[in-house]
């Protein structure tokens, strides 16, 4: 990760702190996530067998997420958007 890359996130989360309270600790745990993410991912990588893209378990996340999203449990309260 770029240590300068690192730093704008952190000035511009100070800077936005004061207008959104508790964003700092929202993003810093996306980042974080993402972050864990990518280490998963360079340790053991797998083909996502919906999609084909590399991830750590069997599904990606985006398609993990879509899946969730359409997934047949839900089929009584899906909002059509
Ligand atoms: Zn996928």
């Amino acid at each position: 990760m770029d240590l300068s890359l690192r730093a704008k996130i952190k000035e511009f989360l100070n800077v936005n702190e004061d207008k959104y309270p508790g964003i700092k600790n929202n993003v810093m745990e996306s980042f974080q996530k993402i972050l864990t993410f990518e280490n998963d991912i360079s340790t053991s990588l797998n083909e996502c067998e919906v999609c084909g893209e590399p991830t750590s378990s069997n599904v990606c996340k985006a398609c993990e997420l879509k899946r969730e999203i359409i997934s047949p449990d839900c089929e009584g309260h899906i909002d059509n958007k």
